[in-house]
């Protein structure tokens, strides 16, 4: 055990027998974990008692907050009366049927199905795998390769890591895979040239696109998969033509378009799903995260009726479907999923997000006239990124080894405050339980501690 933590303490025990998902393991052996005891709205507590907003809502997903009491005796219920069935061979309960019900007639796959698993990655590994069925049903068994986007993230599982776009997420992997490729990133902030409008920057992406295609061959190409709007690469809204001249493209070489909504869906973006924010039409969308508020692990996927057809087709001979996970349709996962929903519709969220996400907004862009290192402020609902850099004018980042996003994340954390720095962009994205008082508050640390950072610089 590491000499300087208390023997038996938790940091101790933690640090010796604790592998962490995206921790530097020397800096962690060195410094110990946080240790998060317990959460009050959208307040968690440290094991010294100090409270902080976390304005991540944990990482973009818990957001009824910390420790809503309806979702704890939702799930306490469901246990009560059946804590474990599967889905498998035939099997389901009432919760799966209500939760199936309710998710295809609020994204609006009329006629769809969902799926469900536990995880974002499981969630988009199984569009994948449907899109593969969909194309070998209809005699194209070639079109195999998934298109994704350079700093998209989609998840940790083999696949899924490989469409993520993100180098940290391939280096020491040997990622990606075979068959998984990656275009232009659409991000106006960095991406545009100058004297090119957002229209003209998305006529390019969409003839990259194409290009990419025709290099590879239509014919293997599977899939397209994007977020709406992309959350762990940096908050980057596209152009507003942007997906409606990528979707024209994907139809014209019968390519499938994959929504992965894991972030972005239920209100996140000021509407329920992000695709009517930013116009995306997908033919099956990756749910996760909001989903359940993150109080239970549980994904779904919804797929159009098209995607099914093909299915059925190919397991017309008497096959089963062979894909799913144990835990698909755990009855606790769909009843807390069924509550979170429920009480997304009595806030009704999607005018509650607008309204906080307009406030936390308009406290950023006045920081902005405040503070010249910020560059850009975007996003959309409660989703929320402040881009720093060393010249406004010229969009100069700073020098990386200065880790200004990191500095901030350090510095807001001493103030009681947790973002997510992402390279220089520092991401807001609270519970959307928010209210005024929380945004002021989040707006009042946040500016305290850029206030710091830029007496640190100079
Ligand atoms: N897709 C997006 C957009 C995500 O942000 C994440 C996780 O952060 C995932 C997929 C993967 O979800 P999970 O960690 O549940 O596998």
């Amino acid at each position: 055990m590491n000499q300087h933590f208390k023997p038996n303490s938790v940091a101790g025990r933690d640090v010796a027998s604790h592998l962490h998902s995206q921790t530097n393991p020397k800096r962690f052996e060195e410094k110990g974990p946080v240790i998060i005891t317990k959460g009050e709205g959208i307040h968690v507590f440290d094991d010294a008692g100090k409270s902080y907003i976390d304005a991540m809502a944990g990482l973009w997903c818990a957001s009824l907050g910390f420790n809503n009491e309806r979702l704890a005796a939702a799930a306490n219920r469901q246990y009560s009366e059946l804590g474990f069935y599967h889905t498998f061979f035939n099997r389901t309960h009432e919760p799966a049927t209500n939760l199936a019900e309710t998710l295809v007639d609020l994204t609006g796959m009329k006629g769809g199905k969902a799926y469900f698993a536990t995880s974002g990655s499981e969630a988009n590994e199984t569009m994948v795998k449907l899109a593969w069925v969909y194309h070998t049903v209809r005699g194209k068994p070639t079109k195999r390769k998934v298109i994704a986007r350079d700093r998209a993230f989609h998840g940790s599982t083999i696949a899924a890591a490989s469409m993520c776009g993100l180098t940290f997420m391939h280096r020491e992997f040997g990622l990606p895979i075979p068959g998984f490729l990656h275009t232009l990133c659409p991000d106006p902030y960095r991406g545009m040239l100058d004297g090119e409008s957002e229209d003209e920057f998305a006529d390019r992406l969409a003839l990259e696109l194409e290009r990419l295609i025709l290099r590879e061959g239509p014919d293997t190409i599977a899939a397209f998969i994007a977020e709406p709007i992309n959350a762990g690469g940096g908050i980057i809204v596209p152009p507003k033509s942007y997906f409606a001249k990528i979707e024209v493209v994907l139809a014209k070489y019968d390519i499938l378009c994959l929504g992965d909504e894991i972030v972005c869906g239920f209100g996140r973006t000021g509407n329920w799903f992000g695709k009517d924010t930013v116009g995306m039409k997908p033919h099956m969308m990756a749910l996760a995260k909001g989903l359940s508020s993150s109080y239970f692990p549980i994904s779904a996927v919804v797929l159009a009726p098209e995607i099914y057809d093909a299915v059925n087709a190919f397991n017309k001979q008497g096959g089963s479907f062979g894909h799913g996970f144990t835990n698909s349709g755990h009855p606790v996962g769909v009843a807390v999923a069924l509550e979170t929903i429920k009480i997304y519709n009595e806030m009704n969220v999607v005018e509650h997000v607008r309204k906080m996400g307009a406030r936390l907004k308009w406290h950023f862009d006045s920081m902005a006239q405040r503070y010249p290192m910020i560059g850009d402020v975007r996003g959309a609902g409660l989703m929320l990124g402040i881009e720093l850099v060393a010249d406004r004018a010229t969009r100069t980042p700073f020098d990386p080894a200065l880790q200004v996003g990191l500095t901030f994340d350090q510095i807001a954390y001493e103030h009681g405050l947790i973002g997510r720095c992402m390279g220089d962009t520092l991401g807001f994205s609270p519970p959307l339980i928010v209210t005024e008082k929380d945004i002021d508050q989040i707006a009042e640390r946040c500016e305290t501690s850029l206030k710091v950072l830029e007496g640190r610089l100079t």
